[in-house]
């Protein structure tokens, strides 16, 4: 889905002003930068919308849990991050389909567990694989204490918890952005934090091994699932993590 040099150019022409010759001399960057795009037979200059690029993003991972009207849930985040200090605010994204996501818009508070290295695929499965609209994750779970809020927060695999008191909530469709304070936190323990590239090497099930070479398989890259098939269906959903088929990648066995 990379978009034309052609189309980016009239933007740029048109959101400037060309008032001084600095304008000029920059427009005339712009159309070198653009000639030279074209003559190497590329658009963008030669970077295009390889969405793979996303994943050299560094991230933690986390549980996000929230409260409200008795009703306790959580689900795994990927998007925490400390915003300022002056006073200590986090935000998080929460996709609106989680469960957790409504409890946290309506109570205004949440906790984020931080994940370590030493948390197990099934804490992924049992916060990321199911939804809180259908299961309480929190009945006959033993991993788990209050914080002061009266909220949970996860004891197995984590190495800290935050409690979080939302400040501002930012529609951006399909998720919130989470802007909060911190009331409370606290260390659980001095094991590493599992980053998302950890999760992908170490933690997440080993792919599967195809029956026969020289097949087309398509690897789900959450959970190593394999589809074996030369087309995945559009509306294939993993059965494992539950992830949709554009979280799928073609491989081929050699
Ligand atoms: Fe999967």
């Amino acid at each position: 889905m990379s978009t034309p040099r052609e189309e980016k150019i009239p933007f740029i022409l048109t959101a400037i002003s060309l008032t001084t010759a600095w304008d000029e001399l920059y427009l005339n960057i712009v159309k070198k930068a653009a000639s030279i795009g074209t003559a190497a037979g590329k658009n963008d200059g030669g970077i295009t919308m390889d969405t793979k690029t996303l994943f050299n993003l560094t991230y933690g991972l986390f549980v996000f849990t929230s409260r409200f009207d008795g009703k306790d849930s959580g689900c795994i985040i990927n998007t925490a991050g400390q915003v300022t200090d002056t006073p200590n605010r986090i935000s998080v994204t929460v996709n609106k389909a989680n469960f957790t996501h409504d409890l946290a818009m309506k109570s205004g508070i949440f906790n984020v567990s931080i994940l370590s290295e030493a948390a197990s695929f099934d804490t992924f499965r049992h916060f990321g694989f199911q939804s809180g609209r259908d299961v309480d994750k929190f009945a006959g779970y033993d991993s788990c204490q209050r914080s002061g809020n009266g909220l949970y927060y996860i004891t197995a695999g984590t190495n800290g918890v935050l409690s979080a008191k939302v400040e501002q909530a930012v529609d951006l469709g399909t998720h919130t952005l989470f802007i909060a304070t911190l009331d409370d936190m606290k260390v659980l323990s001095d094991v590493p934090s599992a980053t998302y590239a950890y999760y992908h090497a170490n933690i997440k099930p080993k792919p599967q091994a195809p029956k026969a070479k020289g097949k087309t398989v398509w690897r789900c890259v959450i959970c190593g699932y394999i589809y074996e098939g030369e087309e995945l269906p559009a509306d294939f959903i993993c059965p494992l993590c539950k992830h949709p088929a554009s979280d799928f990648e073609k491989v081929v066995v050699e």
